[in-house]
């Protein structure tokens, strides 16, 4: 067939699944759209809606299918847009849209997943490392009275433990909240009955201790066991770990209206969430670093560094408890940790020496 008429646009035709190129042009022709050779006999031809139109990228060549898979290739997108719009085919071409939109929706998909991702892994660490420096001392004070308040309230109990015993291991406390960087004025150790929680010792971030009077039953006349957990416990206060998961748990929104000083209802949530701060379990780097810093502070207090190791075996011998509440879940012991306490001590001992 041969059509007189202008062409659409000239490009170059591709048979079906062929890479081989035939220089063509775009008509019209018969009331279907063609693509013709230089002979202008039609390589394809097909009524306009049958044609799959690629939608426009950029400058990319836009690629025109028949329905036989062979295809037409331009440059010239203006001229297939203007095809498009001639057409006036709304429906079909919003359709069209919408087909086409799939690969870049799933890619727009992909990046929210990946933002997500990113703002988990980087954003959160990196606020919660600013609202720990800018956090008022009032907010750790806030945190933990109304955590012990809850954990008095419901599960912790009035200490049945002697004055003498109780006055033995406020000694000990005492001497290392002394070699600490708070110093003595920035703990309170607190005696408590566990129940459910069973052997324990809990920091808040405040510098609150709680020492359960079943670990006290375990450790038995091993006071310097106690003092070297006490330790560990202060290194989590030291270290600002439990603020740190407190952070965590609120999420960006709420550590956003932190930083930015909103003590809204959104910081409230975060102050109420304190209560929940001994069912917070740590990470093992921040047990392992706790476990160095019981280590340091024993040690320059003149006490025994390898006391927490001791503990820890103690632990696994006497204690079948696995419950998400046991000193095991939240301190999980393993024969790596011990090793690790015990080399440190032995390095740290030597270097003292
Ligand atoms: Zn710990």
């Amino acid at each position: 067939m041969v059509s007189d008429r202008a062409p659409i646009a000239l490009g170059e035709w591709h048979p079906p699944g062929s890479s081989r190129s035939v220089p063509s042009r775009l008509v019209e022709s018969g009331g279907q759209i063609a693509a013709q050779d230089e002979t202008r006999a039609n390589l394809a031809a097909a009524d306009f809606g049958q044609l799959d139109i690629a939608a426009r990228v950029g400058s990319i060549p836009r690629r025109v299918e028949f329905p036989d898979g062979s295809l037409f290739e331009t440059t010239d997108n203006d001229a297939i847009d203007r095809l498009l719009t001639e057409r006036g085919n709304v429906v079909h071409g919003f359709i069209h849209q919408l087909e086409r939109f799939r690969p870049r929706l799933i890619l727009v998909v992909a990046a929210t997943i990946a933002l997500g991702w990113a703002v988990y892994r980087f954003a959160v660490p990196a606020l919660v490392e600013v609202a720990v420096m800018v956090t008022p001392p009032v907010v750790p004070q806030i945190m933990s009275a109304s955590a012990l308040k809850a954990l008095d309230s419901g599960i912790l109990d009035q200490t049945q433990l002697t004055a003498e015993r109780q006055g033995r291991i406020r000694e000990g406390f005492r001497s290392i909240a002394n070699a600490s960087s708070r110093g003595e004025a920035g703990y309170t150790l607190n005696f408590r009955k566990g129940g459910v929680v069973g052997p324990n010792a809990f920091a808040l971030p405040d510098g609150t201790l709680i020492v359960t009077d079943e670990l006290v039953d375990l450790a038995g006349d091993d006071t310097e066991m106690i003092v070297g957990v006490l330790a560990h416990e202060i290194g989590h206060v030291e270290l600002k770990h439990s603020l740190r998961q407190v952070y965590r748990a609120a999420g960006v929104a709420g550590l956003i209206m932190m930083i930015g000083g909103d003590i809204g209802s959104g910081a409230e949530d975060v102050l109420v969430q304190g209560a929940g701060l001994v069912s917070l379990s740590y990470s093992r780097g921040a047990e392992s670093a706790a476990d160095r810093h019981s280590v340091e502070l024993m040690l320059k207090a003149g006490r025994d560094p390898a006391a927490i190791a001791r503990f820890f075996d103690l632990l696994e011998d006497k204690l079948d408890d696995h419950g998400d509440t046991s000193i095991l879940s939240t301190h999980p012991g393993t024969p790596e940790r011990r090793k690790a306490i015990l080399d440190y001590a032995a390095e740290l001992s030597a270097k003292a020496q």
